[in-house]
């Protein structure tokens, strides 16, 4: 017999964030519907997650995979440095239209990564090339995520994720979020840049913390002339309620970083917006101050075009009303949750913003390594629900087309499901 998908997997193949010892096997995907994953046996499950925060509306959608379609006969990768092509420059006018902030110019990159990376390197050499290269610290929020390269880990919080690299990681300043600690008093002078992730902090634990301390906070940097860079890679196109988090914050930040929602979750691309003032530090005659940064598909017209497919479908009136009848569902839920005496002393921190809601399982400790979140993993997926909890962490995070139906279906499996774990 013809070996199986996961027995040909195991043997060549290296998943992320997944121990090689002790794990269920891989699910092996026939295709993708709507909010639906369906494997081979065509078992279907209700991506709750969004297949990690990207899929805003839904899998294989054909309007968008129909731009794609057009975009690759047509162009599908050009160098760009020295040429340039419509799918990039309208997705870039159309970006600047709606973020969050008088940005001026697009950077394009691939992933959410490599778009924090040009951002904070944007931020250091803009002092190094007005001149004040002494101004290089950077502070960053406790509880921080902002993607798996050095520099990028450089900037999340110490965790497990970092603990082989420790050594090599550049020095951050690390304080707490707005409004929940201990606020950074200076001295300001050599702080370059400060970066968050606005109102919700995401794989570090979906921590919401308060947009009013965030405009202090901001204002406060402004003051001191400290560059703000938002990495909206999760919060941006909508997941927040709005369009993006910085929509909740009157103090606009100078930098903001984009990907996960930018392509509807079908290619991979990175944005990093600057404004004029950062831009302007890059225009000059000697040529050392060239943004001496890129990547081979920088920019690729294949995911420039599904970005654009993807921005048509969020910009429709029918959108937004489906992402507030998902932030009012989790309201809804969460107050059952709350009112439930079977889960009182069970979970705690129970908590939601936009299409997110998530709460922590009492279970030993806190944490990335608490198992409990593998378990329910599989137990919601026995019952055609995936979640992928972060530790003891449960969040849901749905696609923007599911239905009040298959939303319902995901809170009575997971409450079938708690009952069994706590
Ligand atoms: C996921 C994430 C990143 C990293 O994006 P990748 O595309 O996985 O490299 C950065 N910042 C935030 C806030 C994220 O959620």
């Amino acid at each position: 017999m013809a070996a199986s998908l996961t027995e040909r997997d195991k043997k060549v193949v290296w998943h992320p964030y997944t121990p090689q010892k002790y794990m269920p096997e891989p699910i092996p995907v026939a295709k993708g519907d709507g909010v639906y994953i369906i494997d081979t046996n065509g078992k279907a499950y209700i991506d709750a997650i969004s297949s990690w925060w990207v899929t805003i509306h839904g899998h294989a959608n054909t309007y968008i995979a129909e731009k794609i379609y057009e975009q690759a006969k047509t162009l599908e990768q050009v160098i760009f440095a020295g040429f340039t092509h419509e799918p990039a420059v309208r997705l870039a006018e159309r970006l600047l239209e709606i973020l969050p902030g008088k940005f001026a110019k697009i950077f394009y990159s691939d992933n959410g990564s490599t778009a924090v990376e040009v951002g904070v390197k944007m931020a250091l050499q803009y002092w190094w090339n007005k001149g004040s290269a002494k101004r290089n610290k950077i502070l960053a929020l406790n509880h921080s995520y902002h993607g798996d390269t050095f520099g990028t880990m450089s900037l999340s919080e110490r965790s497990v994720f970092t603990l082989a690299f420790q050594e090599k990681l550049f020095e951050v300043i690390f304080i707490d979020p707005p409004g929940q600690g201990q606020q950074y008093n200076g001295p300001w002078d050599e702080i370059a840049c400060f970066i968050y992730e606005p109102l919700l902090q995401g794989a570090g634990g979906m921590n919401i913390y308060e947009a009013a301390a965030l405009n202090d906070f901001l204002k406060q940097c402004h003051a001191h002339e400290v560059i703000c860079i938002a990495d909206e890679v999760m919060t941006g196109f909508g997941r927040t309620g709005k369009l993006f988090a910085g929509m909740y914050v009157q103090e606009k930040p100078d930098i903001i970083c984009l990907s996960k929602g930018l392509t509807g979750g079908t290619m991979a691309l990175g944005v990093t917006a600057c404004t004029e003032k950062i831009h302007s530090a890059f225009v000059d005659e000697d040529r050392r101050k060239t943004f001496f940064h890129g990547h081979s598909f920088t920019a690729n017209p294949l995911a420039c075009a599904a970005a654009l497919a993807s921005l048509d479908l969020l910009l429709q009136a029918g959108c937004q009303l489906r992402i507030e009848r998902i932030e009012k569902h989790h309201k809804q839920f969460l107050e059952q949750l709350r009112a439930d005496a079977r889960f009182v002393s069970h979970i705690k921190n129970l908590r939601s913003i936009g299409t997110i809601m998530a709460f922590e399982i009492e279970s030993g400790r806190d944490g990335y390594l608490n198992t409990i979140g593998m378990d329910v993993t599989q137990k919601v997926l026995q019952q055609g629900v995936y979640l992928r909890p972060l530790g003891n962490t449960v969040y849901i995070m749905p696609p923007y087309c599911i239905t009040h139906e298959q939303l319902q279906k995901v809170y009575d499996v997971l409450v079938q499901v708690l009952e069994t774990v706590v």
